[in-house]
C-alpha cells in the first residue's frame, strides 16, 4: 500500500481531488499527521465512513525511536528507525535561548570528509521530505519539551539532497502544522555553491551555514574533497552574496583538528579571509572518531585560534562540547548500531 506521506502536499490535494474531496482535507489530514498521526483512525474532524476509505487506499509510515541516550548535560540522542529499516540520528539540545533540535538529511553521506563518522561507509540514499519532518515530532514528543529550533548539522549534507529538503521546509513552516519560523532554522553545507546561491534566492529567512574547516584551498582540500569541485574563493565570493542579499549573517563552522588546521598562521589566513564581511565562526572541537586517527587541539591552542580571531576583527565562538558522554558527534551512534 502506498504511504500516503511519500506525496507532496501538491500530490496530496491532487490526490483528494481525485477522490472528489474539497481542498480543505489536505489541510486538516496535515495537522494530524504534524500530531503525530500513525493512521487514519484518530482524525476526529473526518467522518467515519471518509476515514475508511482513506485507509484502504493509503498507509501513513512513522519513524521509530529505537535508542534513547541522555546525558547528565540535558542533551538527549536518538537513534530513530526508517520503514526500510536504515537508522539515522537527531540529538536534543538544551541552550539558554531555547530548546534545539538537530536533524539528519540523508542515510549516510557521500561527501567524504576526513573527520567525519557519517561518511564512512558513503551515501546509502536521501530521506524524504516527510521523514525529516517526522525525525522533528518523533523526536520533540520523545523529549517531551517543546523544540523551537532547527539545525540540519546531523547525518548528510542537507544540499546534496535539495528538492527534499526544500519540500521539508516548507512543509515545517507551515503554520497549519508545526508553524516553526524559518528564522529558528540553519541549513549547513559543505560547501556545494551553486546550491548556497539557490538556496538564498528560495528560502532568504533561514540562516545559512558552512563548513569551511581550512582557510586555504590546499589545506581545505586535504580535509573535504568537495573542495576540489568548488573552491575556497568561489564558496566565499557566494557566502558573501548571500549575506547582501538576505541581509542574515553566515555562520562559518571550523572545527579544530590538532595540527591540521589549528596553527596561529591558520587563524591570521582566516581573518584575512574573513575580515569585514558579515559572519560569525563557530569554532568546534573535534569529536574524535577512532576510523580517522585524528585528535581534538588542546583547550590552550582553541582558546589562543580564537583570541586571534577576535583580536582581528572575526567575531567567533568555541562551541561548548554538549552530550560527549553520549556520541553526540554526527554519525556515531548509527555507525555503531548498523
Ligand atoms: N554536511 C553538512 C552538515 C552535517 S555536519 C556540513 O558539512 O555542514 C555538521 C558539522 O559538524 C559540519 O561542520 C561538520 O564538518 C562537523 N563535523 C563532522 N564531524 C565532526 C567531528 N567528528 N567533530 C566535530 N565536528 C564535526
Amino acid at each position: 500500500m502506498e504511504n500516503f506521506k511519500d506525496l507532496t502536499r501538491e500530490e496530496r490535494a491532487a490526490a483528494l481531488k481525485a477522490l472528489g474531496l474539497p481542498a480543505f482535507r489536505e489541510a486538516q489530514i496535515f495537522k494530524w499527521i504534524c500530531k503525530g498521526a500513525e493512521d487514519f483512525s484518530g482524525m476526529s474532524d473526518l467522518s467515519a465512513e471518509l476515514r475508511t476509505r482513506l485507509a484502504e487506499k493509503w498507509s501513513l509510515e512513522t519513524l521509530s525511536v529505537d535508542l534513547v541516550q541522555s546525558s547528565s548535560d540535558g542533551t538527549k540522542k536518538f537513534l530513530l528507525g526508517l520503514p526500510d529499516g536504515n537508522k539515522i540520528e537527531t540529538v536534543f539540545m538544551e541552550y539558554s535561548y531555547g530548546n534545539s533540535l538537530c536533524i539528519s538529511t540523508q542515510v549516510g553521506c557521500a561527501m567524504g570528509c576526513s573527520f567525519c563518522a557519517s561518511t564512512i561507509g558513503g551515501k546509502r540514499r536521501n530521506l524524504k521530505a516527510w521523514e525529516m519532518l517526522d525525525e522533528f515530532i518523533v523526536s520533540e514528543k520523545a523529549a517531551g519539551k517543546p523544540v523551537n529550533h532547527l539545525v540540519l548539522m546531523g547525518i548528510g549534507e542537507p544540499f546534496d539532497n535539495y528538492e527534499n529538503l526544500c519540500e521539508f521546509l516548507r512543509q515545517i513552516h507551515d503554520p497549519k502544522g508545526i508553524g516553526l519560523s524559518y528564522r529558528n532554522i540553519t541549513v549547513s553545507t559543505c560547501g556545494i555553491v551553486p546550491k548556497i546561491r539557490q538556496f538564498g534566492q528560495d528560502f532568504p529567512q533561514v540562516n545559512l551555514a558552512i563548513s569551511l574547516h581550512a582557510a586555504n584551498q590546499k589545506a581545505r582540500e586535504a580535509l573535504m574533497p568537495v573542495a576540489k569541485a568548488y573552491d575556497l574563493k568561489s564558496l566565499l565570493e557566494a557566502a558573501d552574496d548571500h549575506g547582501k542579499q538576505t541581509g542574515r549573517r553566515v555562520t562559518y563552522e571550523y572545527t579544530l583538528i590538532a595540527g591540521k588546521n589549528d596553527s596561529l598562521e591558520g587563524a591570521a589566513e582566516l581573518a584575512e579571509l574573513l575580515r569585514g564581511t558579515l559572519c560569525h565562526v563557530n569554532l568546534i572541537p573535534l569529536n574524535p572518531v577512532a576510523e580517522t586517527g585524528l585528535s581534538a587541539s588542546s583547550k590552550k591552542q582553541a582558546l589562543a585560534f580564537a583570541d586571534y580571531l577576535e583580536k582581528h576583527g572575526v567575531p567567533c565562538s568555541i562551541r561548548r562540547t554538549l552530550g560527549k558522554d553520549i556520541d553526540a558527534a554526527c554519525g556515531q551512534l548509527r555507525k555503531k548500531n548498523s
